[in-house]
């Protein structure tokens, strides 16, 4: 049997699981590929749930990653609302179950598996009205309070705790964000970023408490307040934004490594050599420019699911794919567009740009001299000239990025052949 006609089986039925089957047709792939997903939804976008979704500005059918008609086209089958709850490779070939009976021979396994929303550990944490916002659900039942909002709290000041602060703050709700950490976003962000956001969020009017220690959330039998060491905050609804677990259960009763995410190399292949592990639960060599040599990371963005469904297609199909993109990421809080290229770290030397007039705002991070990654606000052309910048293995002088009045673009530098 060749790799090309090989019957893949992929675990998630989601941004990366979608993409592998995608991009394993497209390159040359032609035997079964069968896509399982936990969700009783039809593969979709997870990113409106947390902007033009959950305010009702689009329709359920525009937020499909693809159509039935595509699925068949490319001869790819999807089964939705079933999980599969074992792997079982004691035979010739290797058999997944589902919980709801389903059984799938495959030679290759795609654990695109994702990620659950982390939950609180405080008393009051499961009341009627505490809401997470991961998947369509969450977002069915968090839309469905909306009308009745008045108060809300949100607690996590990273990006989905901002961008449905953001939302409910649009439909007129006074809202509260509690953050545990001294700023926001403090894992993705550098601090100017950080700070130039909390004052477009408190412009628009929403009360964002930094250093707030969580004691208990309020109510008797549905949510009515929450409580910090220092304050009491009335609510009628609560979203709880504090990160996500890797969902590893598969890969641990595979017997795969796994720290953060299932521990995976370059080629998207997890410690037994053959599966393939992809998007937010998988741990992989930091594909960034100017990474740390050894250096590891989990991406939550829909941009790695692309680009690592691209190199695992690869894999399967027995060539080597490199990671094809610059990591990047977007986030939409209300009317400010926070847009990130590349990947920085916290000693990295910065640069700030601002442009008054437009409201602009932009943090360039050097490494070594070298240009890594960018932070923008509400300043497209700055993040679209950093990401040709680092696509390209160029860089932008560190002495002259500043100037706010001089277009990034034009001060690209290419690399001086070697
Ligand atoms: P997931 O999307 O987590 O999907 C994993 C799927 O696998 C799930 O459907 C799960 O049910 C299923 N599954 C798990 N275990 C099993 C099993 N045993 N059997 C069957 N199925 C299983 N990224 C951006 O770049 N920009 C944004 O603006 C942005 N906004 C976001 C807003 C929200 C509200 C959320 C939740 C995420 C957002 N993201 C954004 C992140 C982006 O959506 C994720 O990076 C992406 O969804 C990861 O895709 P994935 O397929 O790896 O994992």
């Amino acid at each position: 049997m060749s790799a090309f006609t090989s019957r893949v089986l992929v675990v998630g039925g989601s941004h990366s699981g979608v993409q592998l089957a995608v991009a394993l047709r497209d390159q040359g792939h032609t035997g079964p590929i069968t896509i399982i997903g936990a969700e009783a939804h039809r593969p979709y976008q997870r990113p409106p749930l947390s902007k033009d979704w959950l305010l009702g500005k689009v329709a359920k059918d525009t937020v499909l990653l693809r159509s039935d008609a595509f699925w068949a086209d490319r001869d790819i089958r999807v089964v939705s609302g079933e999980r599969v709850v074992a792997i079982d490779r004691s035979g010739a070939i290797p058999v997944a179950r589902t919980d709801r009976g389903t059984e799938v021979e495959h030679d290759r396994l795609v654990l695109a598996t994702g990620a659950t929303a982390r939950r609180l550990a405080v008393p009051g944490a499961d009341l009627d009205g505490v809401c997470v916002l991961r998947d369509a659900d969450d977002a069915l039942d968090l839309r469905s309070r909306l009308e009745r909002v008045t108060r809300a709290v949100v607690v996590g000041g990273g990006f989905i705790g901002l961008e449905v602060a953001a939302a409910l703050r649009s439909v007129g709700a006074e809202v509260v964000v509690l953050e545990a950490g001294d700023r926001l976003l403090g894992r993705a962000c550098g601090p100017e970023t950080a700070a130039a956001l909390l004052v477009r969020h408190r412009a628009d009017g929403i009360d964002v408490r930094l250093g707030a220690e969580l004691v208990a959330i309020t109510g008797d039998d549905r949510v009515e307040g929450v409580a910090t060491v220092d304050d009491t905050f009335p609510a009628d609804l609560v979203v709880v934004g504090v990160g996500v677990v890797p969902e590893t259960s598969l890969a641990e009763a595979l017997g795969l490594a796994c720290d953060n995410g299932i521990v995976v190399d370059s080629r998207a292949l997890a410690s037994d050599g053959t599966t393939v592990a992809i998007g937010d639960v998988a741990n992989q060599p930091n594909p960034a420019p100017g990474a740390h040599p050894g250096a590891r990371i989990r991406l939550e963005s829909v941009s790695n699911t692309l680009d690592q469904a691209a190199v695992a297609a690869g894999t399967l199909l027995g060539h080597t794919v490199p990671y094809p993109g610059v990591p990047w990421f977007w986030s939409t809080q209300g009317t400010h567009r926070l847009q990130i290229a590349g990947i920085s770290s916290p000693d990295d030397e910065r640069v700030l740009r601002e442009d008054q007039a437009k409201g602009g705002f932009t943090t360039l991070y050097y490494r070594d001299g070298r240009l890594v990654a960018a932070d923008t606000i509400d300043a497209a052309p700055d993040f679209v000239a950093v990401k040709k910048a680092l696509s390209q293995g160029a860089t932008i002088p560190v002495d002259r990025a500043g100037d706010a009045s001089v277009p990034l673009r034009t001060l690209i530098e290419q690399p001086v052949p070697a």
